[in-house]
């Protein structure tokens, strides 16, 4: 029923494995130069450690100390020790790297694999990896997962659109991992090509690296014929499967077995009550070349109360709504970019791809949102355009409290990334 047994622990044993992890964790950590110096001034060692709530003790760790200790003062072995590189996408500023050791990549893959497994993916699919390779971590960390399960791995990488559909018509994939911007796309090319979903042949696909709504994933299964399940992690934390949907679809069970879950009040650096959303922090609990003590992610979600439906133990969090640095701040009011993509993906009448673009006007900021139309609408006429760009911004009114200027563009026409989305533009320095 489960990949690992590990996922149904009881809580009890759970707690129990954290405590012992977390020691050795810190045991671990204090060989670093890094935390060697951090722990000492903070007077910490592995003694510090009695329980997994034992983790408010130790200072924070943030993307500036990973940077400042670039690019080997948080290496807890010999450099002979590593095997493998990888670094963040710098989605946010600069690139931050992080070492692996022959056993890291075991266990990661590992996990990668669970995750697999929890969706409903097994020995004998065909899954096709339709992201970036290279330094991202969605390429390689998911390919060696589903190799791990055993499945027949297409090591496709990102764009070439055509090509991929011709790849798994031939070879009969089953299963996709794809960032939701590109799967949403990927469906309007389908559509183009005459491919209807039910032909369309595989039955799952992985979709994350990015934040993205329910909405959008609902179109993504539309769009593609198939169950589409949220899959997060960060470069930091290995990669891709520090937490994962299982087929339930409510919420994303973290694993507690390799990873301690806070989530604090990112002012005051407090927890935040469950239900409550914060910013979540992460320890690594299994990771030998380079283990990270509350680790900040600058994600934005919320632990989930209850038990769920599947019978693991490890408990969930929600879809992230966005990282904290992707609030937008337009005439006093704050703005994340997935209200907006919430608002689209429920029009019939919007097509696959939008963008925020913030701009000046005088000495106040404008939101502008441009919105692809889908075909049977754009041929309309001006009347039918006018009233259609005004129902999107009062629905847009509705969920961010100001009326953004709608721009309606043809399908195709916005920018259209293979990795990560670039949602928002700030031309406010150009104009
Ligand atoms: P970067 O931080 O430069 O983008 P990574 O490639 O390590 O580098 O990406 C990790 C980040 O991607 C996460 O911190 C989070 O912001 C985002 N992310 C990953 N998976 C998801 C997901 N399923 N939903 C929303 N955001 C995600
Ligand atoms: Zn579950």
């Amino acid at each position: 029923m489960y990949f690992d047994p590990v996922e149904a622990l009881e809580r009890d044993a759970l707690a129990q494995l954290q405590t012992d992890r977390l020691r050795a964790t810190v045991e671990r950590a204090a060989k670093s130069p890094f935390y060697a110096k951090r722990l000492a001034e903070a007077g910490l060692s592995a003694a510090s450690v009695t329980s997994p709530e034992d983790i408010r003790k130790f200072p924070l760790t943030g993307k500036d100390d990973l940077r400042s200790n670039y690019p080997y003062g948080f290496l807890t072995c010999d450099r002979r020790e590593l095997v493998r590189l990888h670094a963040s996408s710098g989605t946010t500023g600069n690139p931050t790297a992080v070492l692996y050791t022959r056993k890291d990549l075991d266990q990661w893959a590992a996990l990668v694999a669970r995750c697999m497994y929890s969706v409903g993916m097994r020995k004998g699919d065909v899954f096709q990896n339709i992201a970036g390779y290279g330094l991202f971590t969605g390429g390689l960390g998911i390919h060696y997962g589903a190799e791990w399960l055993g499945c027949l791995t297409i090591p496709a990488g990102a764009g070439n659109t055509k090509r991929q559909i011709k790849l798994i018509q031939d070879f009969e994939v089953t299963a996709l991992h794809i960032i939701p911007s590109y799967a949403l796309y990927f469906g309007s090319v389908l559509e183009k090509e005459g491919i209807r979903p039910e032909d369309f042949p595989p039955r799952i696909a992985l979709i994350g690296a990015e934040p993205h709504t329910d909405e959008a994933r609902k179109r993504i299964e539309q769009l593609l014929g198939l169950r589409a399940f949220n899959s997060y992690g960060l470069s930091e934390m290995n990669g891709p499967g520090v937490a994962f949907e299982c087929t339930e679809q409510s919420g994303m069970h973290i694993w507690e077995d390799a990873y301690i879950v806070e989530v604090i009040d990112p002012v005051t650096l407090e927890p935040v009550p469950e239900g409550q959303v914060g910013e979540l922090v992460l320890t690594t609990l299994t990771r030998e070349g380079m283990p990270i003590i509350r680790y900040r992610t600058r994600d934005l979600t919320r632990l989930l109360p209850g038990q769920c439906a599947c019978g693991r133990t490890h408990r969930r969090i929600d879809r992230i709504s966005g990282r904290a640095d992707d609030m937008l701040i337009i005439k006093g009011v704050n703005i994340y970019p997935m209200q907006v993509e919430q608002v689209l993906m429920t029009m019939p009448e919007v097509g696959q791809n939008y963008l925020i673009i913030i701009e000046r006007e005088g000495y106040l900021d404008q939101l502008r949102i441009k919105v692809e139309i889908q075909d049977e609408y754009f041929v309309e006429d001006m009347r039918g355009l006018r009233s259609l760009q005004e129902k999107i911004a009062h629905k847009l009114h509705d969920e961010i409290l100001i009326t953004p200027r709608v721009d309606l563009v043809q399908r195709g026409t916005l920018p259209q990334s293979e990795g990560k989305a670039k949602r928002v533009v700030d031309a406010r320095e150009t104009n």
